[in-house]
């Protein structure tokens, strides 16, 4: 398998050149040549494997210059970290399915990915001889999932900039007790855009970002979406077995784009029927929604929720699915992302957004509602749901009809004990693991909000 910009104007390239690149050189997205649509013999092949099994075939479609051995070695390294053995388990609460994505070392649904992620750079890294200094910004969430994929890899060293004393302690801790040489958590006197301009600063700064050979790790990373796509199956299976049915709907949190995207994927894969559609569900930065029900893409100002991982206005991944819409036409991808770089809002007609609505569903779901669905749902079922799961299973539920409903659970509620605790009433008990962090060892240096001083530390620090 090759890949090819969005864009059309990157001659091709293979996957071991994906894994290390953001955007292509044309200004597009990477996607695969062609997205194989499997068979009914294939497809229940599939069913009968166990997680890391079902990685490896669904990757063998994808990847074609990284030998079977290998890929599977990488596989089991990355899902070793998991504390169950099933990896993403699908739990039957109430009448609905939930996906639950968390059982990964920071509690939080980017760890598929990341510490498939992390492997898959040291593996590459060590074949070539090459080295690598990740960058990267975080407002708390995401910054301790992308430590944890590299953590005491070699040919690796990662500086996470976060806002000091502005992210919450849980978040912090997760990343400060983190004491590997190879990790530097930066902790920035500023808010949580000035770590974002710092380091778009030191990308821009090409002579800095070649010297020391930046990388990010950011959501449009390809590796990232084909891991992302692995659960999907997963659920499509375990659910469909249990419903003895053909068709599923599934609900997805959304940001970015990323996770939804991969959904819409193996939607492609497992042929147009079996995922009946996916839910795209957003808190109150609905660009998203508003272009699922009104093919109103248009930039608005970024509104801080209490699901603060999917308050987004521009997603990232958004034009992967624009290229597929558009029935992989490069040229027509570019215009439109061309424009709507100018304009900040594309326009889609009514007939085109009918087209989108044969693939999605999309609701986007206030604060209120938010909380008010944790608290329900603990009444109704026991089970305590997280702020951003929260507005997937309440998007979810406004279309529940005779299709089985599977919930994707991107975050354990211990990430966000406030809000939740807020909507109960009364304070969750932390797990074990996390309690234990409080006791542990710190790293990380304070820094002014000051490029110069970033880069100097940089510059002293960097393999
Ligand atoms: C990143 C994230 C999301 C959104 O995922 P996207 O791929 O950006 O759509 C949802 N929930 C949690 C907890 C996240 O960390």
């Amino acid at each position: 398998m090759k890949y090819i910009s969005t864009r059309g104007e990157m001659p091709k390239i293979s996957f071991k050149d994906t894994v290390f690149e953001g955007l292509a050189p044309d200004g597009g997205l990477i996607v695969p040549e062609k997205v194989p649509k499997l068979s009914e013999k294939e497809i229940e092949e599939l069913r009968k494997l166990n997680y890391q099994e079902l990685a490896l075939k669904i990757f063998k479609y994808y990847v074609s210059d990284i030998e079977e051995k290998d890929l599977k070695e990488i596989i089991e390294k990355a899902y070793k970290t998991f504390r169950v053995k099933d990896i993403t388990p699908v739990v039957k609460v109430g009448d609905i399915y939930i996906l639950e994505l968390f059982h990964g070392p920071t509690w939080a649904f980017k760890d598929i990915a990341l510490q498939f992620l992390g492997v898959l750079f040291e593996k590459l890294l060590l074949e070539t001889n090459k080295k690598i200094n990740i960058l990267g910004a975080t407002s708390g969430d995401t910054g301790s999932a992308a430590i944890y994929g590299v953590r005491g890899k070699k040919n690796i060293a990662i500086f996470i900039l976060h806002p000091y004393k502005k992210v919450s302690e849980v978040q912090a801790l997760m990343m400060t007790t983190v004491t590997d040489p190879n990790v530097y958590n930066i902790a920035i006197e500023g808010t949580f855009d000035d770590c974002q301009a710092i380091v778009k600063s030191l990308f821009m700064d090409l002579e800095f970002k070649r010297k020391y050979r930046l990388t990010t790790v950011n959501s449009i990373n390809w590796a990232r979406i084909m891991a992302q796509m692995v659960y999907y199956f997963w659920a499509y299976f375990r659910v469909s077995e249990k419903e003895k049915c053909e068709s599923i709907r599934i609900s997805v949190p959304t940001g970015n784009f990323g996770d939804i995207f991969a959904g819409y994927l193996t939607k492609i894969m497992l042929g147009e029927k079996r995922i009946e559609r996916l839910i795209l569900a957003t808190n109150e930065n609905d660009i998203l929604c508003r272009f699922v029900n009104n093919g109103d893409y248009s930039v608005r100002k970024v509104k801080p929720t209490i699901s603060p991982s999917m308050d987004i206005q521009v997603a990232s991944n958004f034009e992967r699915y624009i290229y597929y819409f558009y029935h992989e036409d490069a040229k027509k991808t570019k215009e439109i992302m061309e424009k709507f770089a100018k304009e900040k809002a594309i326009k889609f007609s009514e007939e085109e957004v009918k087209r989108v609505q044969k693939d999605f569903l999309s609701a986007s779901v206030n604060e209120e509602e938010t909380l008010e669905t944790i608290k329900e749902f603990y009444k109704e079922t026991g089970y305590i749901l997280d702020p951003h799961t929260a507005v997937g299973v309440k998007a979810g539920l406004k279309f529940k009809d005779k299709y089985p409903l599977i919930c994707l659970a991107t975050a354990h509620p211990a990430k966000f004990p406030e809000t939740v605790s807020k909507a109960l009433g009364f304070s969750i008990k932390l797990p074990e693991e996390i309690e234990k962090l409080y006791k542990l060892p710190q790293k990380f240096e304070i820094l002014p909000k000051d490029v110069e001083k970033v880069k100097a530390f940089i510059s002293e620090k960097a393999i």
